[in-house]
């Protein structure tokens, strides 16, 4: 049997399908530009001797619809999927699932009406994936659909960390409270970390920190979150590519009233001018570590603000836990900046944190591993982040859950 991933966006569907028997991916792809006179599609593939192929086309997709219907060509033209009835389950990646998802949910009538009502809370993601989940369940009405949040794993927060201290109705009337982000991800990591410490999950805490072009950390009690760096929205907390991360709210006030901006032009500056870019003028942390080791200032003025902030969020989890058994990296910076560990960990010894700076700084070590020294009482592990695959298992365990 073979599980079927699919992360839609308001313009674009990627996609993933695994061999439930061993998890390996048999394919990934996108279908790109959705809406727009020339779309993308691509498509990597594993043959039946496990050697991986790609193509890429430029044609029209008008809807979802035909976008799904395109996938499921694809993926039988190249022989991985033989027919629909292979697939056991289809998991849809959901940004926002407010406060009624704490884990994930088959897909009916009603999970459809509860992602749609938190549209206000995630206008540019939560459209994106109903138009995906129509699509997939108009196409497939007979293979079971499973809504993956990314806000679930957070749900287990207590009001201390998810309340803003501001009126209560804002609260209760408008739902204006901290949900976190990148749930699955932090899950999957604090899975994958609790074997790695030979513990069971419940038993492990943890700081994640899953820093790609988005960035969150959180803090893990007993294998459960606690607090998340990421609020309402995922622009709090770290500093990230384009989004500044915390700021003084009394700056968007200043904004308003002395530079005339509107909501429009806040969430343009905070979203996308900020962050790396805004401070340095690049968002991608490669050019960045370039540039400041070639003596650009600016640069690494950029890395210095985003590790301070990535440390500050490291003693405040380590003072809401008390006790830490690892720390654990992820994302694309995460996984591969060894600089920024490097800053983030400095002279936090007294924490009983002791990176390893050879191994941290190794470029011949990959994948899933431990960069502390042997003394280090809190373990500093780097693991690669999987949200497909941890879609997929969920998606999976969900559908058997519901038919045993
Ligand atoms: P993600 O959003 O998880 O794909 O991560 C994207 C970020 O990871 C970008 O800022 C990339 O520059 C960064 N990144 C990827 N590989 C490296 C690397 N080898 N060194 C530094 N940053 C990297």
């Amino acid at each position: 049997m073979k599980v079927l991933v699919l992360n839609s966006g308001s313009s674009s569907i990627k996609y993933q399908l695994f061999r439930v028997q061993d998890w390996q991916a048999l394919a990934s792809g996108l279908v790109a530009r959705i809406g727009e006179p020339e779309g993308e599609v691509k498509l990597n593939w594993l043959d039946s001797d496990e050697v991986s192929h790609s193509s890429q086309e430029s044609l029209p997709i008008s809807s979802h619809e035909q976008g799904i219907d395109y996938i499921i060509r694809a993926l039988r033209d190249s022989g991985v999927l033989v027919e629909v009835g292979e697939l056991a389950a289809i998991g849809h990646r959901v940004v926002h699932g407010g406060v009624r998802f704490k884990q994930p949910a088959r897909i009916d009538d009603s999970v459809i009406e509860a992602i749609r009502e938190v549209v206000p809370l995630a206008p540019l993601h939560n459209p994106g994936h109903l138009a995906g989940i129509e699509a997939a369940c108009s196409h497939f009405p007979g293979v079971p659909s499973v809504a993956v949040f990314d806000t679930a794993f957070h749900q287990t927060m207590p009001p201390a960390a998810y309340r803003y201290a501001i009126p209560e109705a804002l609260y209760t009337e408008h739902r204006i409270r901290r949900y976190g982000f990148h749930g699955t991800s932090h899950h999957y990591v604090a899975k994958r970390a609790a074997e790695l410490l030979g513990k069971p999950l419940d038993q492990c805490n943890l700081i994640s920190l899953h820093l790609g072009n988005g960035a969150s950390a959180t803090a893990i009690r007993a294998g459960q979150c606690v607090d998340t760096s990421m609020g309402l929205t995922p622009l709090e907390g770290l500093v990230m590519g384009t989004r500044s991360g915390d700021i003084d709210p009394a700056v968007v006030i200043y904004l308003c009233k002395h530079l005339g901006l509107d909501a429009d032009g806040l969430d343009r500056l905070l979203n996308r001018q900020s962050g790396l870019l805004g401070l340095c003028g690049v968002n991608d942390m490669r050019e960045i570590d370039q540039l400041a080791a070639a003596g650009d200032e600016r640069a690494e003025l950029a890395i210095a603000i985003t590790t301070h902030r990535l440390k500050k969020y490291i003693g405040a989890y380590y003072a809401e836990l008390g006790r830490v058994d690892a720390l654990v990296f992820t994302g694309g910076i995460g996984e591969n900046a060894a600089e920024i560990r490097r800053r983030a960990c400095e002279g936090l010894e007294r924490l009983g944190i002791r990176l390893d700076t050879e191994l941290n700084a190794s470029r011949a070590q990959r994948g899933e591993r431990c960069i502390s020294l042997p003394e280090s009482e809190v373990r500093v592990l780097v693991v690669p982040t999987n949200e497909e695959l941890e879609i997929a298992q969920q998606a999976l365990r969900t559908v058997a859950d519901i038919d045993r």
